[in-house]
């Protein structure tokens, strides 16, 4: 962070008139229709991806992702009253299999913490929602630029990846490992959270920068490849729209399959970090899932639930002797504890 900047008059004129929600009221999601009729289509999202359900295509190659490893630069963290908001540089860009290229606007969170349960992600998986979601939102380069994108029927693309409590990534990348000797006294304060994931100590740190409706800062270093999952390679994709009003329907969506691990002290934070309308803490930010009517989810990796109900080892052990570019990717991770959408 070089600067605090706030920008209350650029700002409080756009959001003073709070003209949609996700609270319960005359505004919430099941009235957005009335003011974006788009929000009532039948392409909406996000949706629930049921896994028995999805269509293995084997001509779906990983994502190329250019740009997003570690940078400076000055990148706009903004509280707009729904989530925190960062922007991208242009030079951040995703190509699918097919050659389509994606250029990055900005990402942001959606998450829970309006009840003790901590879940708020956007897309569920198998009716588990998990505790956060972030979204890298992209428009197709063969726009000019955003503004115009986001009209388009190809326009935007989404990559989100699902956030939930666990230390994995930390461990995995040698990251905030402990030494023999810390470990006790760490564990002994920490007895029930998982350690910190510390790609996003620097995110969350500036969030009390942005606490207030308006407020932004400048970070002035960017890693979003850090922030994404270990696991880059599989991916669901699906055609549907942007989670918020308007609500166009021109969204490609990438949803990563390996999830984000947070510690849950981290995730307390993104949930009761901002104020929103009101002075509210922005609590419970996404929307709930929306019908797939016929809609089929692609993914670029075979689910294979049968083989795991017989013997999850022997299945993990052919897994491991086949396909050892596999492990350690989504077949690894779909056992991993989520929250049931209540
Ligand atoms: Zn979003």
């Amino acid at each position: 962070m070089r600067t605090l900047i706030t920008l209350p008059l650029l700002f409080l004129g756009v959001l003073a008139h709070q003209d949609w929600t996700y609270t319960e009221g005359p505004n919430d999601e099941t009235h957005w229709p009335e003011e974006y009729p788009t929000c009532g289509g039948d392409r909406q999202s996000p949706i629930d991806v049921q896994r028995k359900k999805v269509r293995y295509n084997p001509s779906l190659k990983a994502l190329n992702l250019t740009g997003y490893e570690a940078q400076g630069g000055d990148f706009v963290m903004t509280n707009n009253g729904h989530t925190v908001q960062i922007s991208l540089p242009p030079t951040m860009r995703m190509t699918t299999a097919e050659g389509t290229e994606y250029i990055a606007v900005q990402m942001h969170f959606h998450w829970g913490g309006a009840a003790l349960e901590i879940s708020g992600s956007e897309h569920t998986i198998d009716g588990l929602r998990y505790a956060a979601e972030i979204h890298v939102v992209h428009y197709n380069s063969k726009y000019e630029s955003y503004d115009i994108a986001k009209d388009a029927p190809d326009g935007l693309a989404v990559l989100a990846a699902l956030i939930e409590p666990g230390d994995r990534q930390v461990g995995r990348r040698g990251q905030g490992q402990l030494l023999p000797t810390e470990a006790p006294a760490l564990f002994a304060l920490q007895v029930k959270d998982y350690a910190e994931n510390s790609y996003y100590s620097n995110f969350i740190s500036h969030l009390e920068d942005v606490r207030d409706l308006g407020q932004s800062t400048v970070l002035s270093s960017l890693d979003v490849q850090d922030m994404l999952p270990t696991d880059l390679r599989f991916y669901y994709t699906y055609g549907g729209s942007l989670t918020t009003p308007p609500c166009t329907e021109n969204v490609r969506w990438f949803l990563l399959a390996d999830f984000v691990q947070l510690s849950r002290a981290q995730i307390r934070k993104l949930e009761n970090s901002l104020l929103g309308h009101q002075d509210e803490t922005i609590h419970n930010v996404y929307r709930t899932a929306q019908p797939l009517n016929g809609r089929v989810v692609e993914a670029n990796f075979e689910y294979h639930s049968d083989y795991r109900k017989i013997n999850p080892q022997l299945f993990f052990a052919i897994c491991g002797l086949l396909l050892p570019s596999v492990s350690g990717g989504p077949l690894s991770s779909g056992n991993r504890a989520g929250r049931r959408v209540s």
